[in-house]
């Protein structure tokens, strides 16, 4: 009998393809293959060679293996097949979300050689007019290592220049310099705080098998210490290790800080590295090289041999949740590669996710707790701030202004957080009413002054903003609401003397803008930071003694069941940047609903109280972590359409385990010109759910529908 192997393909096909294997060509699982497909050839995984095609079927062979070892190792092929399945996502464009770009377009595993170069450090004396070179040689002298010509042209010299040199025997062409982890780091760890050491002895031990933790340490309590001891303690030499981060960018000083204990054995994996550098750290990892990866959500599909520890920093983040495609959740599966391969999982956070506190409490997870601030510094004190009849400017409160103005004027810096981007949500005529709305949207137009256009949040259009009414001509027509740029003009009105500095997306866009802000704040100067979201997210900033929360009120009302949870997530987080150091930190929450009990046990509370509350209130609802939960979502040029679709899936969802709710079109219906609607269905348990979906799934395969129409699921969906 001829061997065969099941192929997988980088298409959103939920079938797999059997092809003969050729006499004298050994194929495992998880092996790129090349094949015959349609009247090209096309790069394939082989997922299974122990198949028995049906019996009358010739089928075609396998043209070449290319390369003769597994692209994806055992451990990392299981995490992927059993993600596709959970996930209900095509386990052919879930394989391939694990190679580099250059590997699944076919190209080889193996970097383009490069040529390095270093001093031959013969005696020298150049021409005076040859300054650019000497400046090369002065440079490559500074680096203290080879360098490739790739960095000598990055670092603004040209080949010429290189070559010059190389006639006058100045520089040599050599090998790559190794990478070479530091035998004793340049900088000492810091010794554990007492309270540190407590709740060091609570992380999971390192004895061969599985084991997960929750780390609940309040902001400023020193997490990153931990796993940096952490690491310092249980790996070997040998061991790789995952640190998951949500977003690295913003944060350059936590890869900074690991960097200066582990050298080069960090590794960082994100979405901004080219294609070339993607390869070269995949190939590092795949190698098996002792690496400390500290990545974004992807970082979890790499093709680790020799991990020894995952950890999971700011683990309620909802950036670990995948929003389109192979919607996974990078933290979920960190803990199920834990669990693959034995070995302990730390999940970190000031905030943890309901989900992983309710595991705490379910006997799936340990619970560390660590709820003092490093040194001197204590919790900040939140106060409620009532502005339903306070005059606002800039959308600040009088007490609130104040409060900034002496915070500066004692040397200190302020924080400022918005919720919106842009100078104002609406734009609306006081005469006849008239708002800007999105041609191709339910939504507003927000104002950006900047560059006076007006633009959609949830699609791309974009138009010049007007400046009378387009309706009625009236020139009363105006901003309305907040924005971050509306509050960084009032702020630079109101305090001429200091820097304003506004951190959003917007100000951010340009590449190393987010480093350079980060260096003004940090050099500790008096000033006033505006911004989003961005500014929640783990940033130490001593000198920050004030946060100002400009509206808490967004997430009171909201219809998602998850807004109470990230509301407060957020407020804490946003809170957790002040008073870091020896200063005590005071937060000023502005609000029209001082009454509202949230927010009122934000004042009162610990974090884990809140969430115990919020726990209380999704069990008796029997939401998510009770059950578990699927979104199935439709998008036609016609919500008759998507309605009429989900209505037919919904036919198929009639087991007794299973309640579905809708279709019902989505919360912003209409997006981009497509209309949206929505199933939701919840589970008694999570095997039933797997199998119905994976049933409607079939099902929706099969259904006839117009060109323009689409439907994706959404397993443990982060928004409603
Ligand atoms: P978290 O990640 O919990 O917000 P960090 O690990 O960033 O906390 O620690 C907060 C600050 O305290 C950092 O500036 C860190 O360098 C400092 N720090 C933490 N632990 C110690 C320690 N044991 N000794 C000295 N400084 C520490
Ligand atoms: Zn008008
Ligand atoms: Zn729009």
């Amino acid at each position: 009998m001829t061997a065969t192997a099941r192929i997988a393909l980088n298409r959103p096909l939920r079938r797999l393809f059997d092809y003969q294997i050729p006499d004298g060509c050994r194929i495992e699982p998880g092996q790129r293959v090349q094949i015959p497909f349609g009247r090209q050839f096309a790069t394939g995984l082989v997922v299974d060679t122990n198949v028995t095609p049906p019996a009358n079927i010739q089928l075609k062979p396998v043209n070449r293996a290319l390369e003769p070892w597994p692209a994806l190792p055992a451990e990392t092929l299981k995490l992927l097949t059993w993600a596709a399945d959970y996930y209900q996502h095509p386990l052919g464009e879930s394989l391939f979300m694990a190679l580099p770009p250059a590997l699944r377009r076919g190209q080889p595993a193996a970097l383009p050689k490069e040529t390095f170069w270093q001093l031959s450090g013969r005696e020298h004396s150049l021409p005076k007019q040859a300054h650019r070179q000497q400046a090369l040689l002065d440079w490559l002298a500074g680096e203290g290592k080879p360098q490739a010509t790739r960095d000598v042209l990055a670092a603004g010299f040209s080949r010429s220049q290189l070559k010059g040199l190389a006639e006058k025997g100045l520089v040599t062409e050599c090998d790559p310099p190794a990478h070479t982890a530091p035998d004793s780091p340049s900088t000492p760890l810091p010794p554990l705080t007492e309270a540190q050491q407590q709740t060091f002895a609570d992380l999971p031990p390192v004895d061969g098998k599985f084991h997960c933790t929750l780390l609940y340490g309040v902001t400023g309590s020193g997490k990153t210490e931990l796993y940096l001891h952490y690491l310092q303690n249980n790996l070997t030499a040998d061991d790789q290790a995952l640190v998951l981060v949500p977003e690295i960018n913003l944060t350059p000083q936590t890869v900074a800080r690991f960097q200066r204990y582990f050298g080069d054995r960090i590794e960082v994996w994100h979405s901004a590295l080219n294609d070339g550098q993607r390869l070269a750290t995949w190939l590092r990892i795949r190698e098996g090289k002792p690496v400390i990866v500290i990545g974004t959500r992807s970082a979890v599909l790499l093709p680790f041999i020799g991990l020894q520890t995952l950890i999971v920093d700011e683990e309620h983040d909802s950036s670990y949740k995948q929003g389109e495609g192979f919607r996974y959740s990078g933290r979920d599966l960190a803990v199920f590669r834990g669990h693959l391969n034995q070995c302990p999982v730390i999940l970190g956070s000031a905030t943890p996710s309901l989900e992983s506190y309710a595991n705490t409490q379910n006997g799936k997870y340990g619970l560390a707790r660590l709820e003092q601030r490093v040194g001197s510094a204590t919790a900040p004190e939140v106060r409620l701030l009532d502005i339903r009849s306070r005059p606002l400017e800039g959308g600040v409160s009088q007490p609130a202004l104040s409060a900034i103005r002496r915070c500066l004027d004692s040397g200190q810096q302020a924080l400022v957080f918005v919720n919106r981007r842009g100078y104002a949500p609406v734009m609306m005529c006081f005469d006849c009413g008239h708002l800007m709305e999105c041609p191709d949207c339910d939504s507003r137009l927000t104002y950006h002054q900047r560059d006076r256009a007006l633009r959609c949040h949830h699609c791309d259009y974009q138009q010049a903003a007007p400046t009378v009414c387009p309706s009625c001509q009236s020139e009363a027509f105006k901003p309305i609401g907040q924005g971050t740029e509306r509050t960084e003009d009032t702020l630079t009105n109101l305090f001429p003397d200091v820097p304003v500095i506004r951190v959003d997306r917007d100000s951010t866009q340009r590449k190393g803008s987010i480093q350079s802000i980060l260096e003004r704040v940090n050099s500790g100067d008096p000033c006033i930071l505006v911004g989003t979201q961005m500014l929640a997210k783990g940033h130490d900033f001593p000198k920050v003694t004030l946060v100002v929360v400009v509206n808490a009120d967004g997430g009171l009302f909201s219809v998602d069941f998850r807004a109470p949870e990230q509301l407060i997530q957020t407020l804490l987080q946003v809170s957790g940047r002040a008073g870091r150091s020896r200063d005590p930190g005071t937060v000023l929450v502005q609000t029209c609903h001082s009454d509202h009990p949230l927010l009122n046990s934000l004042q009162q509370g610990r974090y884990l109280d809140i969430a115990q509350q919020l726990l209380t209130e999704r069990e008796a609802a029997q939401l998510p972590p009770f059950r578990p939960m699927a979104i199935i979502r439709a998008e036609a040029p016609e919500m008759s359409e998507s309605l009429a679709f989900l209505d037919q899936i919904r036919n198929t969802l009639t087991q007794d385990a299973l309640e579905v709710w809708g279709p019902l079109p989505a919360l912003i219906a209409r997006k981009a010109k497509r209309h949206r609607a929505q199933l939701v269905v919840l589970c008694e348990q999570r095997g039933g759910i797997r199998e119905a979906l994976k049933a409607a799934c079939q099902q929706a395969e099969q259904l006839r529908t117009s060109r323009d129409f689409r439907w994706q699921i959404d397993v443990d969906p982060q928004e409603t």
